[in-house]
């Protein structure tokens, strides 16, 4: 509980030889990064299409869904740098694993994307009901066209006729099976395809107008998040799915509630598992410039000196050189 949470999360994969594969699109190309180090690509803004978990190098599960509209930069090396988390102004020839204060080695940017919901209209035309469906409304159709033609062309209605209807039948649905397929996917997807594209519009607006850092507030959403799963038990790997909404509450209590769907990976009795669901955070804003956060992750080492120090208490006991650390948004509660 006490570890920052990269650390924990890093032990706790060597610890069940788990090695989770993350494959990101970059422009036109497909890089990944490794939990166990074994590549890492540099990326920059790059989307993830496909996460596979490895056990004892042995592929035990894939997931393929994740909402297209966060991009992802892993810090490259070489250049001055203000941590995307908690503003510390880093030096990136000299850091390994990310931010010294916080950790984090990847900075995160929520697109506005008219593609919200294009992983979701995937998701439901990729499934096996979708095409069992499709393929008894395919069947009947052809049948019965076939069966019109037959009957409207020949002068008798025998046996071979029958015969004939069924080979017809089987011949044109085989043919048609895509075009259903994809009339299918108009009618079936159509409103869920614009439900989804509705709720993304009025995100779009929600950044508008509420004046807030969309990337520090994703960058800070996703730390406070990270902490808190890496420190459930069995929990090895997290990803949002979908954001499903927003709201701010300014004034006195400054906070924004998220509703998400989330998706969290267990390793428990050497099985991976899988289970999705929805949850509401709530996040504060940390006004007085300085974080708050919980009890025993609040150590981090002293740019200057070395020293252990408490990161909430603004400059060093040791050295008194201060310590900026400005994480803005903090996660309060989760429902
Ligand atoms: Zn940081
Ligand atoms: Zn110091």
């Amino acid at each position: 509980m006490s570890l920052i949470s990269d650390k924990y999360h890093e032990e706790r994969l060597k610890q069940y030889n788990i090695n989770i594969k993350t494959k990101y699109i970059v422009g036109n190309n497909i890089l990944e990064r490794n939990t166990n180090n074994s590549l890492n690509d540099d990326i920059k803004s790059g989307i993830r299409c496909s996460k596979e978990y490895y056990v004892n190098n042995v592929l035990k599960h894939t997931e393929r869904e994740f909402d297209s509209r966060i991009e992802y930069t892993f810090m490259t090396k070489g250049e001055e740098y203000n941590c995307p988390n908690c503003g510390m102004l880093l030096n990136l020839s000299k850091i390994e694993d990310g931010c010294p204060y916080c950790k984090t080695h990847y900075n995160i940017d929520y697109v506005d994307k008219d593609l919200g919901s294009k992983y979701h209209y995937d998701h439901v035309i990729h499934s096996n009901v979708y095409r069992i469906i499709t393929g008894i409304i395919d069947i009947v159709i052809s049948f019965l066209l076939s069966f019109l033609f037959i009957k409207s062309t020949s002068r008798t209605f025998n046996e071979i006729d029958i015969i004939k209807i069924f080979v017809y039948g089987i011949i044109l649905a085989l043919l048609l099976y895509y075009l259903f397929y994809s009339i299918d996917a108009y009618i079936v997807i159509g409103p869920i395809k614009r439900y989804k594209e509705r709720q993304n519009n009025k995100q779009k607006a929600f950044w508008q107008k509420s004046n807030i850092d969309k990337r520090k507030f994703f960058n800070n959403f996703n730390y406070e998040i990270e902490k808190y799963y890496y420190n459930m038990d069995n929990v090895i790997d997290y990803d949002i799915l979908d954001y499903l909404d927003f709201k701010y509450f300014p004034g006195n209590k400054d906070c924004v509630k998220v509703k998400a769907r989330i998706r969290l990976i267990y390793y428990v009795d050497h099985k991976i598992v899988s289970k999705t669901s929805t949850a509401t955070y709530t996040l504060f804003k940390n006004n007085d410039g300085v974080t708050k956060l919980d009890d025993g992750i609040n150590i981090i080492m002293c740019p200057n000196c070395g020293a252990s120090i408490d990161a909430s208490a603004g400059e060093c006991a040791y050295c008194h050189t201060k310590i900026n650390y400005l994480q803005e948004w903090i996660l309060k509660q989760k429902n």
